[in-house]
């Protein structure tokens, strides 16, 4: 408890302090990004314990408290509220289940998309048609009277003609300030001219042009606004948007679009998220409202945002956060991978909390170092990689020290390539789990029902020790550990048994071996279809017919040379056989690899050591043929134990007899 209400004490400093350095210093600390992953954070945990939301969560409250200002307090009449946030098309499609469960979901409504610009908000008075007064939104209940700032936007009417007007000659519109992005660059290269400082970006640029108490200053930075509400409202928002344009007020009328279902919404977001850059303001995603009034009364707002609309955002590509620390992780072959613990980061529509330094090479090439800025971005959009580091926040630092012990284990460490490694393969904890949890993967024996997790448990239980042991585990021995229902132990036994008989190439690339991945694996199973003639191949053979597979390069024959002669291989293979019904590994369909038996047919008999089909694979890699009776054509009869009427044929023919050591050495 007391762990929790510290993270809740945490995020609330920090957040404050951050919108603070954003809404009243217009000079944020930290990228957009890493601002709302914490607050989806603070949300997380307020949600799960609402008896701890204080008055003063930034979650209950708009923008920042005007404490003192520059500029005269306006008290807002409709407060201003600011917008729930959306990532991505997963949580707009909860919105509308949300607003479903308010207004039923037969309900007819149409949403309205709106784009979202990156600016600042802005309330407008009219009366008697003429602008009398333009405040920032502030807290919501008051913001700060700019008019005279709010003057110098040159594409702002400040009388309207009373009478077109149908709604009365008193009103209020309200939108968003912004600077376009061919003035923000205009803007800087005049800094850079004068010397003076270059600009972040053009949101806070507008929001500090707009505060200044000088308006020619305001005025020299040629704000532009577009306006998105009218007040008082018409039946539909859509005819609001349509009576300010009449009123000669710009609105986003090219881009703003009627969509009847959340599929339309979705697709013009993903639009947008591509073409976002041709447009001359910045967006960050797009606003998304029920258009009819009366169902938004029907909705009606929280504290701080109303429930007939949503800002979709756009995920970030690329996110900006700091590094709180590194941690050590052994993969199955025992590399140790420094993996960094980043302040949470929104990014590509999720939070993201940790990524990969990939390897001590890395490292240095980046010259990151715990505390440092770094920007993250998702690799494949699957696991966050860091790219950069930004030097020029390096505030205090530690190195990254390059582990002289395994973390794990504390056996010594060896250096290959970029690699460092633990050197207990046998036993290091940290590889022994890695891999059995690669055993059970998809790619692998596909043991659905046994997660990562589940391999975890079974390890600390000492119920498995190999992956062998898997396939002696019994109902009881799953169902009675701690937190295991009845059904998913019956699940892991099943995907266990269903796993015996996976194909040979699953198997071996199972068996975790260097450079052999699912694809190579397949390759080498194609021409080398089971374990027997695949070591054969290997330690008799001394790999002469793998080097004759294409796509089979040194590195990889190398690789599984040594792992065939490794002790771990030897004893793994001697517990296989001790316990050979645990598993039915079935061959693969051979081709052929070589040519020393071309010409040359074959007839087995007897009993052999290894199975029949095992040698029929092996004749047919290698260019020969197999048949079951024996004729004058017949080139060798291979011969085993007990052999009957086949052996006495052969010699009567005159065929060749070999053992299996004479076939061998043919081979
Ligand atoms: P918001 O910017 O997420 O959404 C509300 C605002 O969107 C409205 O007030 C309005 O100004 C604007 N908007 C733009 N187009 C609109 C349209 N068509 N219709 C309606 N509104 C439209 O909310 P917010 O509370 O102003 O700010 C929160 C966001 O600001 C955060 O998500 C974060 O990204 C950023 N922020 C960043 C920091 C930081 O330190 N980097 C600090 C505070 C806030």
């Amino acid at each position: 408890m007391v762990t929790f209400l510290k993270q809740y004490q945490e995020l609330l400093t920090k957040l404050k302090a951050w919108n603070e350095a954003y809404y009243l210093n217009d000079a944020p600390v930290v990228e957009d990004a890493v601002y709302d992953a914490h607050m989806q954070e603070l949300l997380a945990l307020e949600k799960v314990n609402p008896e701890i939301i204080r008055e003063d969560s930034p979650s209950q409250n708009v923008g920042a408290k005007l404490s003192s200002t520059k500029f005269g307090k306006v008290k807002h009449e409709i407060p201003m509220i600011s917008l729930a946030n959306a990532f991505g098309p997963e949580e707009i499609r909860e919105w509308e289940e949300r607003v479903n469960r308010i207004i039923g979901e037969e309900t007819k409504r149409d949403y309205v998309f709106e784009l979202k610009i990156d600016g600042l908000s802005i309330a407008i008075d009219y009366k008697d048609g003429n602008m009398v007064r333009a405040a920032t939104r502030g807290d919501g209940k008051v913001g700060e009277d700019v008019t005279e700032n709010v003057r110098t936007i040159t594409t702002l009417p400040q009388e309207v003609n009373v009478e077109t007007l149908q709604l009365g000659s008193n009103f209020q519109i309200r939108g968003e300030i912004f600077i376009n992005k061919s003035d923000f660059v205009k803007i800087n290269e005049e800094q850079t001219r004068l010397g003076g400082t270059i600009y972040a970006n053009p949101r806070n640029t507008a929001s500090g042009s707009l505060r200044q108490l000088d308006s020619k200053v305001t005025a020299s930075r040629k704000l532009d606004a577009i306006f998105y509400s009218l007040f008082p409202q018409a039946k539909t928002h859509t005819e609001s948007l349509k009576q300010l344009e009449e009123y000669g007020f710009k609105t986003n009328a090219a881009n703003n679009k009627v969509c009847k279902t959340i599929d339309e919404v979705i697709e013009l977001y993903e639009y947008w998220q591509e073409n976002k850059n041709n447009l001359d303001y910045e967006i960050d995603g797009a606003v998304v409202k029920i258009n009819q009034i009366d169902l938004q009364t029907t909705l009606g707002s929280t504290a701080k945002s109303p429930r007939w609309a949503i800002a979709l955002k756009f995920a970030a590509e690329i996110a900006e956060t700091q590094i709180e620390s590194v941690d050590y992780e052994l993969g199955r072959l025992g590399t140790i991978t420094p993996v960094a613990n980043l302040s949470p980061v929104q990014l590509a529509g999720t939070t993201v909390k940790r990524a990969t330094l990939h390897n001590f090479d890395q490292v240095a090439r980046l010259g990151v170092r715990v505390g440092d800025w770094v920007n993250v971005r998702k690799a494949g959009e699957i696991i966050p990689e860091i790219v950069s580091v930004n030097l020029g926040k390096r505030g205090e630092t530690q190195t990254i020290e390059v582990p002289v012990a395994c973390p794990v284990c504390g056996s010594e460490v060896e250096n290959e390539d970029v690699s460092y490694r633990c050197t207990n393969v046998a036993s290091c904890p940290a590889q022994v789990l890695r891999r059995i949890q690669h055993w059970c993967s998809k790619g692998a024996m596909d043991i659905s029902g046994v997660g990562p997790a589940l391999v975890a448990t079974l390890l600390e239980n000492n119920l498995i020790k190999t992956p062998l042991d898997l396939y002696r585990l019994k109902l009881e021995d799953i169902t009675g550990i701690e937190r295991m229902a009845e059904k998913s132990s019956q699940n892991a036994i099943d995907s266990i048994r269903a796993s015996r008989s996976q194909g040979f190439s699953r198997f071996l690339f199972a068996l975790g071996i260097k450079h052999v991945g699912i694809n190579v694996a397949e390759l080498v199973a194609s021409y080398f279809p089971d374990l027997a003639i695949l070591e054969s191949e290997l330690l008799n053979n001394k790999g002469e017919s793998l080097v004759k597979v294409d796509g089979l390069g040194p590195k990889i024959i190398e690789s599984l040379q040594e792992f065939f002669e490794s002790d771990t291989y030897k004893e793994f293979k001697a517990l296989l056989q001790e316990q050979a019904e645990l598993l039915d590994i079935q061959s693969n369909e051979a081709k052929q690899v070589g040519t020393r038996l071309e010409g040359s047919s074959f007839v087995i008999t007897g009993t052999l050591t290894e199975s029949r089909s095992h040698y029929e694979d092996l004749i047919k890699i290698n260019g020969g043929k197999v048949s079951s009776a024996i004729s004058k054509k017949t080139s060798y009869l291979l011969c085993g134990e007990n052999a009957g009427s086949k052996h006495d044929k052969a010699e009567q023919l005159g065929v060749k007899i070999l053992n299996e050591k004479e076939f061998h050495e043919l081979l």
